[in-house]
């Protein structure tokens, strides 16, 4: 059963985020547009790019001015430190097994470096602020006790990152953000931390105070945008065995059922489904959205409720499952939602938030395609909305039993109306 689950979660999760894994275009600061060979923190980026302890944002940006969240500092610490394994994995409910500062996490955990926001939690998308970061660094050099006066108006004796604070300032690795304010509640920069880092190795950037940003520059938006797990319905077997239609209840369906399959198009429901959902995760992602499939390969044996549970743990914003349907009456074409009634027994809670998803989503979706809207249905035997205790929507595309439909559903040009139209809907539910 336990290896069961690390399969799933190895075979499902797939965390798709900016930065931190070095893509393949070997970076090079002198290649970033944004560090000019005169910037303050020029010298710091091509130190940490050399040391590999960051590859920018992508191979022509490096987001000087963006903030760094905790995911990416424990990050940069971990390769800094020659990235040893951790003696245990990160234990935190947001820090899924795969995900691609898992390792980092679970490192600096052990070391500890970190231990989380508190209930569980490590935040791994908040950007980490000034104070944060001292205490990070500071706990990595092993807590060194230091004396000395603190020049700075806004840390306090009582502040948990005092003592790194003043250890911060007598190695010389931050200057405060003017002679008397170290701002420790303030984000921390990605030019801001690879400065630190550089100076806690011995090199020597002579600026007074650690940002000189321009006044008239606003930082770039820190927020992720939200997270969207993606579930492309069905997949290559089908498995009978039976699990409750909800938590506790006595009703049993069936793990997973085969779906449908268009006999003009020769294409299955659980291909169509996929091939949809992957593209729709480019285009979340191209749209800032953090995305989380539930699988990305056919061959998998996921059933509704650990495909909702996937939803679940990694606290998802909405949860947009993607289905096709059949019908014995070929003449029946067009799209719908669903989502659970008022009174669902389990997350009737959840009715208000996943009814304006499927409205949006449906919406959109049809002004995209030109596919005829049918009306929303609200129901409480899906198994996977049920178990859900986040948003949540299945989506029905179309008939693969009507030709026409299926024929379209089938093309590119036809499939690339279907996610535009989705992500609409999503902007349109999340006000984006
Ligand atoms: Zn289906």
């Amino acid at each position: 059963m336990k290896q069961y689950r690390v399969r799933i979660l190895a075979a499902a999760l797939v965390l798709v985020l900016l930065a931190a894994l070095c893509p393949p275009h070997a970076a090079e600061a002198a290649a970033f547009k944004d560090v000019p060979a005169d910037a303050w923190f020029a010298k710091a980026v091509d130190w940490a790019i050399d040391r590999e302890i960051t590859c920018g944002l992508t191979a022509e940006t490096f987001g000087p001015g963006r903030y760094c969240t905790r995911a990416q500092i424990v990050t940069f610490l971990y390769r800094l430190d020659g990235q040893h394994p951790a003696a245990k994995p990160a234990d935190f409910s947001d820090v899924p097994a795969r995900a691609w500062y898992a390792a980092a996490v679970g490192w600096a955990e052990s070391a500890g470096i970190v231990s989380g926001v508190g209930k569980g939690r490590f935040a791994p998308n908040y950007a980490c602020t000034r104070g944060q970061v001292a205490a990070m660094l500071w706990r990595y050099a092993g807590q060194p006790q230091t004396g000395g006066t603190n020049p700075f108006r806004d840390v306090r004796p009582t502040d948990y990152h005092y003592q790194a604070v003043l250890w911060a300032v007598q190695n010389g690795i931050t200057a405060g953000t003017d002679a008397v304010h170290f701002s420790p509640n303030q984000p921390c920069t990605r030019a801001q931390i690879v400065t630190f880092l550089y100076r806690m190795n011995g090199g020597r950037i002579d600026e007074p105070i650690d940002d000189p940003v321009d006044e008239s520059t606003e930082p770039e938006q820190p927020e992720p945008g939200p997270l969207v797990v993606i579930d492309p319905g069905h997949q290559l077997h089908a498995n009978p065995a039976k699990e409750p239609n909800g938590p506790g209840s006595s009703v049993m369906k069936a793990k997973v059922s085969g779906g449908t399959y268009g006999p003009a198009s020769g294409v299955h429901e659980y291909q169509l489904n996929l091939t949809v959902s992957l593209m729709l995760r480019t285009e979340l992602e191209r749209r800032g959205y953090r995305v989380v499939m539930t699988r990305t390969t056919h061959d998998v044996d996921l059933s509704n409720v650990e495909r909702a549970k996937i939803g679940n743990s990694v606290h998802a914003d909405a949860v947009i499952r993607i289905h096709a349907n059949g019908s014995n009456d070929a003449s029946v074409h067009g799209a719908y939602t669903i989502n659970m009634t008022k009174n669902n027994p389990w997350n009737g809670n959840l009715y208000t938030k996943s009814r304006a998803l499927s409205e949006a989503v449906l919406n959109a979706f049809c002004a995209r395609t030109g596919a005829r809207k049918r009306s929303i249905w609200d129901t409480d035997t899906m198994t996977g909305i049920n178990w859900s205790t986040v948003p949540v929507t299945i989506l029905e595309m179309g008939y693969m039993s009507n030709r026409a439909e299926d024929l379209a559903m089938a093309t590119a040009a036809y499939q690339q109306k279907m996610v535009l139209g989705i992500a609409d809907g999503i902007d349109d539910y999340f006000g984006r």
